[in-house]
């Protein structure tokens, strides 16, 4: 029997995750973030082993090869992926586990572990959404306009989500998520 909860967390590019997610660990100390492997750069003040594993892709395909991940996906060209032995120890210690991740691995996570809760965030507005992912600064327009094209793709999976909650307030949306992990 597994002590904590696994939580996919998934949200558009730009949608505020990030944000609504440093609330939730402020706010409940049974609350984890996994940390990722990914393949893409940093981006200015992003910590190797805190933000991300920034590994390179000969790296990331060794862990594939030895089944080190519970979920991994390409996204905009680069691979992320889910540790599975940092996961499992988190859950096994009573934390609830919050996967960060895009709609590919959510769908495995939910197929791997059907007891897993399944969060999607999303906007007030499609056109916020745009403003913010550009108004961040943190990518190139290339980048901008792929991220946009994956938030259209990403649309199809919403409905895959026991739960969708609506990023109008960082506060109130945090306080949904913590209600809804207490009542799953
Ligand atoms: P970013 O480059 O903005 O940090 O992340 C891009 C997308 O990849 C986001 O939707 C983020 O949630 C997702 N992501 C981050 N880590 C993982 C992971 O380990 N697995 C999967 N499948 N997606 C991830």
């Amino acid at each position: 029997m597994r002590k904590g909860k696994l939580i996919v967390y998934t949200g558009y590019s730009g949608v505020g995750k990030g944000t609504i997610m440093k609330k939730l660990l402020s706010l409940d100390d049974r609350v984890r973030l996994s940390v990722s492997c990914t393949t893409r750069e940093p981006r200015e003040g992003e910590i190797d082993g805190v933000h991300y594993f920034f590994i390179s892709k000969d790296k990331f395909e060794d862990m594939i090869a030895k089944d080190g991940f519970l979920e991994y996906a390409t996204y905009c060209g680069n691979y992320y992926g889910t540790p599975a032995k940092a996961v499992d120890d988190m859950l096994e210690k009573g934390y609830n586990v919050f996967l960060e991740i895009e709609v590919q691995g959510g769908m495995q996570i939910m197929k791997k572990r059907p007891d897993c809760v399944s969060i999607f965030i999303v906007p007030p507005s499609f056109e916020e959404l745009e403003r913010r992912l550009r108004d961040r600064g943190t990518e190139d327009e290339e980048t901008i306009l792929k991220r946009l094209a994956a938030v259209e793709e990403e649309k199809n999976f919403v409905k895959y989500y026991s739960h969708t909650v609506l990023n109008d307030n960082v506060d109130r949306a945090a306080k949904e998520i913590l209600e809804i992990i207490h009542n799953s």
